[in-house]
């Protein structure tokens, strides 16, 4: 190994001592840079508050907006329910929005067809109405009244109705109410996913 002298190990020092206050210089001057204070990514957004519709826990979410884009969706802090926490799929509620996968309109697969084809909201809800009373018709229960004569009721083992987990008590009331009054009697309020 060889030998350093004295005066050599001063000037060692000293160099050592140089190049690190050198290198600390320069970690500050990137950490100054790296920590210049950008705006934040939601600055100037109009915030709103809403509820996740994926299930019943109804977690909320505060979201805000910039122009006609959602740029952001977080749990809300001061929601009683989550307290500003979200499971995944709540977590995903911005990008299933900004998605281009994203369905937005009604689709059809015609009688024979091989692909879906995009209809109006007006010829989709006619549809489902004229569907819903086919099936209904067919599949009314029939009973054997006091008399002994064959009635039909209004009752139908033909429909499965599933509600969503965005309604509320009120709406799951109405939801019932119209169930009832179509004769379903298989229904659930709330979209179990
Ligand atoms: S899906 Fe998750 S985030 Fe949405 S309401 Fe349910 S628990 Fe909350």
């Amino acid at each position: 190994m060889p030998k350093l002298s004295r005066r050599s190990f001063m000037k060692f020092t000293a160099a050592s001592v140089a190049a690190s206050a050198l290198a600390q210089k320069r970690a500050y001057a990137k950490t100054d840079d790296n920590n210049k204070a950008f705006p934040l990514m939601t600055a100037g957004a109009a915030t709103s508050y809403g509820i996740c519709h994926f299930c019943s826990v109804g977690c909320g979410i505060e979201v805000k907006v910039k122009g006609n884009e959602l740029i952001s969706t977080e749990g809300f802090i001061d929601h009683p329910i989550n307290q500003g926490a979200l499971c995944p799929k709540g977590r995903s509620l911005k990008e299933m929005h900004n998605s281009e996968l994203r369905l937005t309109h009604p689709l059809v697969r015609k009688p024979g067809g091989n692909k879906w084809e995009p209809i109006s909201w007006d010829e989709a809800i006619d549809k489902i109405a004229k569907k819903v009373k086919d099936v209904r018709d067919k599949s009314f229960t029939k009973t054997v009244d006091v008399n002994g004569n064959t009635v039909t009721v209004n009752r139908t083992e033909g429909i499965f109705s599933l509600g969503s987990a965005e309604i509320d008590n009120e709406e799951v009331y109405l939801y019932t109410k119209f169930n009832r009054a179509l004769g379903v009697h298989h229904y659930t309020h709330q979209a179990e996913v």
